[in-house]
Formats: structure tokens, sequence, C-alpha cells
């Protein structure tokens, strides 16, 4: 099967040992494409060097709601200086996090508002975390009310977007209602292995309504293992749980389903470095 991975912190320490390994295993189950998004300063300069290294894959910069108030002027100086590099192809992770606010809500709003701010400067769609505590929806309703008062959907973005996804909403999580709302401001939607936990069956209805060219599949790594996967460390490879999921959602096969998944993936993100 061809497949994707649109959310894989290959930067993050777990992988520092043996990313060649587990690079090899992921090319090996038919990955074509991985993302490496950054969460803080030091991890977005760490995505950076992961293309260095690798260089198929590609990165985000950013800063995730959880470092929200731990970064300052400086640090995001270097994330806007990185912005525009060949290497990133998004912003992010950003988003909005109402269920463990390891950052004051505040400061998780100035900082997803400024990073949909550079997203729109570079064209580069915006990755977004959003998650509430468990049968909660608020911190969806906030990004949701924070995007269109972004003007996601309106026409400053779609000068700088075409008609490619604006924004990215990695991991899903949340109500019918609000992948509908994501869907129809022309985001792209992505499905991690959180879509097997206790709580989140409405993922199921999400992923049949994505429309197949806005979506994604990720990992989440080393996070959010699906079943199967080595629940101490999951891993790029694991992806293809999730597109065997998805496919069933949309009453499909992973085979049919993988050439669009790539489709979708260089839509959301296009490479200069891929075309060149
Ligand atoms: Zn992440």
């Amino acid at each position: 099967m061809r497949l994707i991975d649109s959310h894989c912190h290959l930067n993050a320490d777990r992988f520092g040992r043996d990313a060649d390994q587990v690079i090899g295993a992921a090319r090996l189950a038919g990955l074509e494409r991985v993302l490496v998004p950054g969460w803080n300063v030091a991890s977005s300069e760490r995505a950076l060097a992961c293309v260095d290294r690798f260089g198929w894959l590609d990165a985000a910069v950013g800063i995730h709601p959880h470092d929200a108030a731990k970064v300052g002027d400086a640090g995001w100086a270097k994330v806007v200086a990185w912005a525009p590099d060949a290497r990133v192809v998004a912003i992010g992770e950003t988003g909005l996090d109402y269920d463990r606010v390891f950052s004051p809500i505040p400061d998780q709003l100035v900082n997803l508002r400024r990073n949909l701010a550079l997203a729109l400067e570079t064209g580069k769609p915006a990755i977004l975390h959003c998650r509430s505590a468990e049968g909660r929806r608020d911190a969806q309703d906030a990004l949701i009310e924070e995007l269109r008062a972004a003007g996601v959907g309106g026409p400053a973005w779609a000068a700088a977007f075409g008609g490619r996804p604006p924004a990215v909403i990695h991991s899903f999580s949340g109500p019918p209602d609000y992948a509908r709302a994501v869907i129809d401001l022309g985001l792209a939607v992505s499905f991690s292995g959180l879509v097997f936990r206790r709580g989140e069956e409405a993922s199921a209805e999400a992923a049949a309504i994505v429309p197949a060219e806005r979506l994604l599949i990720e990992t989440d790594s080393p996070f959010l293992a699906p079943p199967g996967a080595p629940r101490s460390r999951n891993e790029p490879e694991w992806v293809r749980v999730i597109g065997a999921w998805a496919a069933t959602c949309r009453g499909t096969t992973p085979q049919l389903m993988g050439p669009a998944l790539v489709a979708a993936y260089d839509r959301a993100f296009p490479n200069p470095r891929r075309t060149a």
C-alpha cells in the first residue's frame, strides 16, 4: 500500500538513537511522505535537521499550545526566520489544548494567532492540535471561532493558498458537526491512533465525510500507538493501521485509497524540493 505519515515526531528524543532503522522500516511499509513537525524552538530546529539527514522527509516549524507560555519573542523570531525555508512545508504544530492546559489559555490563544498569521504570510498551512477534556468540546468551538476571526475561508487566505487547504486538523478529535465546520472552512483533516480510544467513536463518521483530496493519516509518533504498535513508542510504519481503519470508514480498501493519500499530502504540503 502507498502510505503517508502527515505527522511524525522523528525529532523526538525517543528516535535519537535509531532513526535510520525506523525510517527504513517505514519505507518498507510503503511510506512515501513523512512530515516532521516541531512543537517548540529546539524541536523545530531538529525537524530541519531530520530533513538534512533524510532528504525525502518534510519539516514544519511552530509552537504547540503546551509550549505557548514558554516561548518568548526571541524564540518566536527563530521560528519566523525558518518559516520560508524550502525544508519547511507547514507551520506547526500549534493549536489549542484545553484538556491538559500546560500553558494558560490566554497564552495559547496569542500563540495560535501568531502561528496562523505566519501560515497566512508564508502560504504554508498551519498544523492544528485541538483537544478538549473528555466529553467536552470547548477547545474545538474556540478553534473554529479563532479560524473565522483570522479570516480563514476568506479572500486573504484564498489569495495565499489558492485551492489548497490553509490548515490541517492534526489527530482529529471531536463531534461530527465540528468535522463539518472544518471541512467547510477548506481545511484538511488528519486521523491518528487516537481514533481507537474510548470516547473518539465520532471520528469514524468524520473520516467518512472528509473529501478525498483533503484526507490525511498520521501516527503522531512516538505517541498514540494504534492497536498492534508498541505502546512504548509508536513508529511511522504503524500508519498502515490507521490507513486500514480509514479505508473501512470510507467503504474502500487501503490499496485503492493509497494514491489519493499521497496526492492529498502533496496538495496540502507542496514541496519545491520534491518537484524541482
Ligand atoms: Zn504532534
